[in-house]
């Protein structure tokens, strides 16, 4: 008796704290909008390369009439179309696309438009007074967000040519992350990752890309070529970065999701 007494003790004692734990006004999450913040890849892709042969090849290896079910296969570069840059890219050491941890890849997104700036200067640079301005309007950027600069450059994207926008040399303009922004968001913010509607976080004439290779190795992730900026807010958005996990990846095409609540 006295063990029965015991035994349904001990089962009613988590029962009854599960109970108690259950909030009585459960908090209701509306996922109002899910928006696709992905290109669809496609063989005109801009890249940031200008190559001879495209590098994006597709291949059909069966068919509905011929085997009864369709499938390809696909060759393409890791930093192709819409994609994510892991820390391994430019870093020593850190990781790659498979180890950067999930809980890295599910966080608050942040858009910072700084699209008239960029309107009457390509090589426009995003600086430290831009994030304090921004956080004067929309509040503090919090820690381990995804932070992505919108240039309005993606109205370019289906001319290669005006995309890259190379000069008479071949040196490209386009808008990007400035270093005194990059360090702020880093170290200042404590932010996850940083991203931008054009082909690199630094800006298009930059030859040796120190915003790569500062926030890459303190183990941020990039997402470049990002789309659909001017449908997602400024704050308050939730982001889904899912990039393929290839062992030991440099980067990967990814498909990044806002949900707007
Ligand atoms: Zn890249």
């Amino acid at each position: 008796m006295k063990i029965y007494a015991t035994l349904l003790l001990v089962f009613l004692i988590p029962v009854r704290l599960i109970a108690q734990q259950r909030p009585t006004t459960r908090p209701v999450v509306h996922l109002r909008t899910v928006i696709d913040l992905t290109h669809t890849l496609n063989a005109n892709t801009p890249t940031y390369e200008e190559t001879k042969e495209p590098t994006y090849r597709v291949n059909t290896v069966a068919t509905l009439g011929k085997d009864h079910y369709f499938a390809r296969e696909i060759c393409l570069p890791e930093h192709f179309g819409t994609h994510l840059d892991a820390p391994a890219h430019f870093a020593k050491g850190q990781w790659t696309v498979d180890q950067i941890p999930p809980e890295r890849l599910m966080t608050r997104l942040i858009v910072v438009d700084e699209t008239a700036k960029v309107e009457n200067n390509s090589d426009y640079q995003l600086s430290a007074a831009d994030i304090t301005n921004w956080e004067k309007l929309h509040g503090p950027i919090p820690a381990k967000a995804v932070v992505v600069l919108r240039t309005g450059w993606e109205t370019r994207w289906n001319s290669a040519k005006d995309y890259r926008n190379p000069d008479a040399k071949g040196v490209m303009h386009f808008p990007g992350f400035g270093m005194d922004a990059a360090k702020l968001l880093v170290e200042g913010r404590k932010v996850y990752g940083l991203g931008i509607d054009t082909l690199s976080i630094d800006y298009g004439p930059s030859p040796d890309f120190p915003v790569h290779q500062y926030s890459l190795a303190h183990g941020l992730y990039h997402l470049e070529n990002v789309a659909n900026l001017p449908s997602v807010p400024a704050n308050g958005a939730l982001v889904i970065v899912a990039p393929m996990k290839l062992e030991g990846g440099s980067g990967a095409p990814v498909r990044i999701l806002a949900i707007v609540q």
